[in-house]
């Protein structure tokens, strides 16, 4: 068997558009050809019809100058002139008796019909039939009318020129039919498989693609088209997918190095009580317990972190919606880092519009504000400043700003360091998780709001964060 016919080829798109193809063709010719087929038939039919009542127009006129006599002579002369074998003439009462007739030899098997005379006699208007004549395999068209008053003229002419023209128009049209189904296939096929070429290219490329392997991309054609349109949607994809592969490798990097060194510290502190030498000392055997329940803390405080950003992202999370007093939550903020920002000789200052109000999760949004302001007091030598305001933009927005007049971000960051984990190169030495911008900018977003990094003036950096506002007042 083919190859193409063991791959399934009957079930492929290119072997249903094929059959599509060449059906549609086909039919359209079908139809094309029917209507050509008709019009001639309805043309041919026109032209005898006209034949035979222009023949029964001479016979009006000669019973009109020389009587029934004249007639039947007509008849004969006529007949004889045409060929008897191409037309006849009956000459008959209305009562269906026949009183003259040209030579009926060859059409002896033609029998008056005496339904149409009865049509003929009821409306008075020219009947025409068409007959197959049995013996003689060919068709015959038949004419009843009035030629006087009270004299019918059944005339009859042979088709045989016509209908060989017809068969003959048929045995053509088959010929033909067959060639078009044969050509529509062929050019269907050639046509869907020219179509469907840079479907087999993706798919082949689709593929090649593993998890290990995400460089490989479809080729463009530049056309435009809808194939070279979907091969570049389909690399824009890869594209994607391999920056989200990378990212998720990197991050799990990140989570195994952040999660490794607590755990070795608590195995450390473990071996430590293990293997101290003065087994009576309880203080030390606390304070090991104590820095044990520390770094525990340190890291289910991480893994809820994280837990919490990806439920937000994954749209998980149930973030309360209650009024909240932003004013309120910031300067309890600012209270509660002071004596932190007193430690390094920091000069913490805020400026806080009273009685701003949104809503939200209250729980949240200090965590995230939190956040902001720890690494600002973290980030900032000593001696430095720290300034928190809060603001209305207008009716419709609140902006808090977090300004220090620390080392400032590189701005290739300013977007990173919203990433999970991402640390600058020069924060390495200062403890960290990289996940409290990270955990700020889902909760901020949740809010409807935005967040962004902008360098101060003083070489520092201004965290600015916009929410909706909600103009009411909590009791
Ligand atoms: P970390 O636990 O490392 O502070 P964050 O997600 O809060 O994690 O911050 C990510 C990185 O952004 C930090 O490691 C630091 O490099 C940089 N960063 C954040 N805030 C500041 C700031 N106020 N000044 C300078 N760098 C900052």
């Amino acid at each position: 068997m083919p190859e193409f016919f063991r791959t399934g080829f009957f079930r492929s798109i290119a072997f249903r558009l094929t059959v599509w193809y060449a059906g549609i063709f086909s039919i359209s010719s079908c139809v094309a050809f029917g209507l050509f087929y008709f019009l001639a038939t309805q043309t041919i039919m026109n032209q005898v019809d006209q034949e035979l009542m222009d023949k029964a127009g001479y016979f009006r006129t000669i019973i009109s100058r020389s009587g029934i006599v004249g007639a039947q002579n007509l008849a004969v002369i006529e007949a004889q002139a045409a060929g008897e074998k191409q037309v006849f003439f009956r000459l008959l009462y209305p009562t269906g008796e026949v009183f003259a007739s040209s030579s009926m030899s060859y059409w002896k098997d033609v029998r008056l019909d005496k339904k149409m005379v009865d049509r003929l006699m009821k409306s008075r208007v020219t009947v025409f039939n068409t007959l197959h004549i049995a013996g003689q395999e060919q068709n015959a068209r038949m004419m009843y009318t009035f030629v006087a008053s009270n004299v019918i003229l059944h005339t009859g002419l042979a088709m045989n020129a016509y209908s060989r023209f017809l068969s003959g128009f048929k045995k053509i049209f088959s010929i033909s039919m067959g060639f078009v189904i044969l050509f529509s296939a062929v050019s269907g096929m050639f046509l869907s498989r020219q179509a469907l070429y840079g479907v087999s290219a993706i798919r082949a490329t689709a593929s090649t693609i593993t998890g290990s392997n995400l460089d490989e991309r479809v080729p463009e054609s530049g056309s435009q088209d809808e194939l070279d349109l979907l091969a570049v949607t389909f690399n824009r994809m890869l594209d994607r997918i391999s920056a989200l592969v990378k990212s998720m490798r990197e991050m799990s990097d990140n989570i195994a190095h952040d999660l490794k060194s607590p755990l070795t510290r608590i195995r450390g502190f473990a071996e430590l009580a293990l293997i101290q030498e003065t087994p009576g000392d309880i203080e030390s055997y606390r304070t090991m317990a104590a820095n044990t329940i520390e770094e525990s803390d340190h890291l289910l405080d991480m893994i809820n972190t994280m837990l919490v950003i990806s439920r937000a992202e994954a749209g998980e999370a149930e973030f309360e919606c209650a009024p909240v007093d932003l004013s309120a939550m910031i300067i309890d903020a600012w209270d509660l880092f002071v004596p932190l920002a007193e430690d390094k000789q920091i000069t913490f200052t805020q400026q806080v519009d009273k009685g701003v109000c949104i809503q939200g999760d209250a729980g949240m949004l200090q965590r995230a504000f939190a956040n902001l302001i720890d690494n600002a007091i973290k980030y900032t030598p000593e001696k430095g400043s720290v300034h928190l305001t809060l603001q209305t933009c207008g009716k419709a927005l609140v902006e808090i700003g977090v300004k220090d007049s620390g080392p400032g971000i590189d701005p290739q960051n300013y977007q990173k360091i919203f990433e999970r984990f991402f640390r600058e190169e020069s924060s390495r030495t200062t403890p960290g998780t990289g996940l409290g911008l990270s955990l700020a900018k889902t909760i901020i977003e949740q809010h409807s709001g935005t967040i962004s990094v902008q360098p101060c003036e003083n070489g520092g950096s201004i965290f600015i964060v916009t929410l909706p506002h909600r103009n009411f007042e909590i009791i």
